[in-house]
This record gives structure tokens, C-alpha cells and sequence, in this order.
């Protein structure tokens, strides 16, 4: 892509309203505009983050045996009173009537959609194990929208749900959950630490959460300082393998890490001083076993070997996919802007040609972008008539993880630049060479 071809709004001052740095840089870069209070119009750039993470989050959950679907956005109003939840959610659910005086509601989450669809279909013990998932905007109606995308009203969550005999099979879709969740974090270049949580409006006593630990992050967080030593890294996981999965469960859930409202000082005080660490992060996901509620309630029930009726044991997970943006920002920056990981970068390498119009630099940029194209990577090519300074800095504040920079100096002794913008090192090398390191990186 062609700098001077794309949409990249980029602002030269920085946004009064934006209070944490994530929000600044995602507005100084053009990725998303607001468009009313805690709704926002991706752009371009946001867009192509967006939908890097969704892919990312497709991805394992489909390795982890989940099947994908869609459901809506509106529901009717009918499930949520089967389900006692249209009173119990309150101000947070935005509420609208159709021309046909029917209340339908804007879907801040899907239990109610899913476990109908669960019933209308699903009769025996011999269709299960089943988990469903789905990303799709959801809608909160929060008091206090704010820090961007991290707290919208309107955001995109995946949201998935276990369907399973016994509760033995639930607690191993809950630990499969939790596996593939490590795996996606880790994907985006973050660190994630599953918590002990509160249950909250979906109910059920066996969850954690997912927090990113931040400055900025809106929980309190209390944990063993060793938890942040753990890595997922490049493991082989069958997520048949009950044994398995509840022994990474094991391994990233043992030692003391949780939120306020879970928090214990009798027990954090077990931790040795020195590991002791409370902190903030930023939730950016859940998982819930929450047994027979929904069941129970909507008459979710299947029959058993023997003949029986029993109701399903369920599960619930969500991911934040759009707050994730915000998450990884406030993890990866510095004070020029944005370092995005290589796994959710918006285009693998930024080209920057030193003298536009000149014959040879103008030839070896096209060139560079060409070959990386014809490798499947994307390029952005900053062909614009502007200085030096000024393209560089929009390539920092975009947060490339890689910059090619082309000028006729280096161009006479036959090399160009390759600098990582996280390390700010260079290194000169012919143009063939720095695409195929970029292949190389990216195992292309
Ligand atoms: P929070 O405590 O931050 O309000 P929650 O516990 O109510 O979140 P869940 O129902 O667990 O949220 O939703 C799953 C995920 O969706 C959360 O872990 C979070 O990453 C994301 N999420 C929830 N609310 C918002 C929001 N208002 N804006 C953006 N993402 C959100
Ligand atoms: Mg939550």
C-alpha cells in the first residue's frame, strides 16, 4: 500500500479528551474516531488491528475444537424475563421497542440467544460435548464510557459457551478455555495472567479473569510476583488431553494472583514479601463455569444414557477483541507512539523513501514493496513529498515493528536501512536481504 493512496487521518496535536496514552496514540493515528460516547468508526488502521485480533482469537478458538457461528445483535426482550436477567441487568442494558411495541434489547452478552438455540436442536447426551462461539458487537449502556476503546459502550467480544453432560466435562471445557485463551494472548505479543474472579452478573463461583498488568488498568490486582515468569511459548497441545490441559491450568492458576474482589490478606500474606506485589491490569477476558443456572432456568436439558432428562452443565468465555487494542497499546509504546507486536501489526514493514522523485530511490522503494508483496507481506510505503522527520515520525507514532528507509547515500554502495522500532537499531543491507530478513521474521 501507498502511503498517499491510503486513509491514515493522522493528528499533529494530541486530543485533550484522551486521558491514558493508548486513547491518545490511537487518535493521534488515525485508527478510530468517536462517534458518539464510548462508540467509535474504526478507520483503516484501527480496522486492520481489529481485525488481526479477531483472527488471531478464530484461530486457536477453531484449534481448540470451538465452532464458530454468528448470532445478532438485537434480541428480543421474551428470553431475557425466561431467564430472570432482563430486571437483574439494569441501566447497563439499552432497551428499544420495535414499531410493533415488541422490547428488544441491544445484546451486552448471549446466554439466553444461545441456550434457545441449544434446545430447539440439541435433544441427546450423544451431540455433546459442544462449545459455540461468536464475535460480535456488544452493547453496554456504562455510566462513566471512557479511556477509548477500552471501556466503550459499543465493543466486540468474542463470546463462547460450553454445552457439556457432567461437570466433570464442563471443568475440562473450562480448562480447554483456558488454555486456548494463554495461547491467543501470547500470540499478540502479551502477557495475560488469569486471576481469581468474581462471578458477577453471569453468576458462578468458578472464574478468572485475564489481566494485562498496566498502570492504567482499571483493577486492583494482587498476585506471587512468579506468576509473571510464566510463558505459554511453543507447546503442543491436544485439547483432548484432559490430563494436559488441566495440568497448564495447574501450572498458571497455583500461585496467588487475584483481584479485589476476590482478594484475601490472609492467604497473600502465605506469599514471601519480597514476591508480593499488588498492582493494576486491564481485564481482557473471562471464563465461567456457572453449572446448570442458564439450564435450569430455559429448560436446557438432554437425555442421558439411561434414558433421564438432565440439565446441561454450561460455561461461559469472552474475550475483549476490541479492548485488546487498547491493551496491547498501553503495553507496547514509548514516547513517540505505538510498537506493535509482529503478530497484530497493521502492515509487516513501513517503507520511507528518503527523496521522493528521484529516479533510484522512487524504483527501489516500488521495488521493496513488490517483492514483500509478492511474499504475501504487507508493506506501507510512505511515497509522500515530505521530509525525512516528518515521515519518520509517522511511522513511529503508527508503531510499525519494521522500517526499510531508502536514500540515495545508501542507494550508491547499494544498501538501505532495517531498523526495529522497538530496539531503535539499524542495520544496512541490500534491499534483497531486508526482504528476506522481513520473510525470515515472519516466517514467510
Ligand atoms: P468489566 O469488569 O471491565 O466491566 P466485565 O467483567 O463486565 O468487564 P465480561 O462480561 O467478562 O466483562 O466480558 C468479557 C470481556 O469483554 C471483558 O473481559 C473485557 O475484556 C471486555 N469488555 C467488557 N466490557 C467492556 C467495555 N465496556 N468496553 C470494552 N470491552 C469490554
Ligand atoms: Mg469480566
Amino acid at each position: 500500500m501507498r502511503l498517499s493512496r491510503y486513509f491514515l487521518p493522522v493528528l499533529k496535536e494530541t486530543p485533550a479528551e484522551a486521558q491514558i496514552v493508548s486513547h491518545r496514540y490511537m487518535l493521534r493515528a488515525g485508527m478510530i474516531k468517536q462517534a458518539s460516547a464510548g462508540i467509535y468508526s474504526w478507520l483503516p488502521l484501527g480496522y486492520k488491528v481489529l481485525k488481526k485480533i479477531e483472527n488471531i482469537v478464530h484461530e486457536e478458538q477453531v484449534r481448540a475444537g470451538h465452532i464458530p457461528m454468528l448470532m445478532p445483535t438485537l434480541q428480543s426482550a421474551d428470553l431475557w424475563r425466561e431467564s430472570g436477567r432482563y430486571d437483574d441487568y439494569g441501566q447497563e442494558m439499552l432497551r428499544i421497542t420495535d414499531r410493533n411495541d415488541r422490547d428488544m434489547l441491544y445484546g451486552p452478552t448471549n446466554e439466553e440467544l444461545i441456550t434457545d438455540i441449544f434446545r430447539s436442536y440439541v435433544k441427546s447426551y450423544k451431540d455433546l460435548p459442544l462449545t459455540l462461539y461468536h464475535i460480535q458487537w456488544k452493547f453496554r449502556d456504562e455510566i462513566r464510557p471512557r479511556f477509548g476503546v477500552m471501556r466503550g459502550r459499543e465493543f466486540l467480544m468474542k463470546d463462547g459457551y460450553n454445552f457439556d453432560l457432567t461437570r466433570e466435562d464442563a471443568l475440562h471445557a473450562y480448562n480447554r478455555h483456558l488454555v486456548s485463551y494463554l495461547r491467543s494472548y501470547e500470540r499478540m505479543g502479551l502477557q495475560a495472567i488469569p486471576m481469581r474472579a468474581d462471578g458477577g452478573p453471569i453468576g458462578g463461583d468458578y472464574t478468572h479473569e485475564f489481566l494485562v498488568l498496566a498502570e492504567t488498568g482499571e483493577s486492583e490486582v494482587f498476585y506471587d510476583s512468579a506468576v509473571t515468569d510464566l510463558s505459554f511459548g511453543d507447546r503442543d497441545i491436544n485439547y483432548d488431553d484432559v490430563a494436559q490441559c488441566q495440568s497448564i491450568l495447574e501450572e498458571f492458576t497455583t500461585r496467588y494472583a487475584r483481584t479485589d474482589e476476590t482478594h484475601d490478606d490472609a492467604v497473600f500474606n502465605e506469599v514471601p514479601e519480597a514476591q508480593r506485589r499488588v498492582a493494576r491490569g486491564i481485564e481482557v477476558g473471562q471464563i465461567f463455569y456457572f453449572g446448570t443456572k442458564y439450564s435450569d432456568a430455559m429448560g436446557a436439558s438432554v437425555q442421558d444414557g439411561d434414558g433421564n432428562q438432565v440439565p446441561v452443565h454450561m460455561g461461559s468465555h469472552g474475550i475483549g477483541v476490541s479492548r485488546l487494542l487498547g491493551a496491547i497499546i498501553e503495553a507496547n509504546h514509548d514516547d513517540k507512539g505505538i510498537i506493535w507486536p509482529e503478530g497484530v501489526t497493521p502492515f509487516h514493514a513501513g517503507i520511507v523513501n528518503l527523496r521522493q522523485g528521484d529516479s533510484a530511490c522512487d524504483a527501489a522503494c516500488h521495488g521493496i514493496q513488490l517483492a514483500l508483496e509478492n511474499k504475501g507481506l504487507e508493506p506501507l510505503y510512505d511515497d509522500r513529498d515530505e521530509r525525512a522527520g516528518a515521515k519518520f515520525a509517522t511511522m513511529d507514532l503508527i508503531g510499525l515493528p519494521w522500517r526499510i528507509t531508502v536514500g540515495p547515500r545508501g542507494l550508491e554502495k547499494n544498501v538501505v536501512e532495517l531498523t526495529s522500532r522497538r530496539t531503535g537499531e539499524s542495520e544496512e543491507l541490500s534491499a534483497e536481504a531486508a526482504v528476506d530478513r522481513l520473510c525470515q521474521i515472519y516466517g514467510v
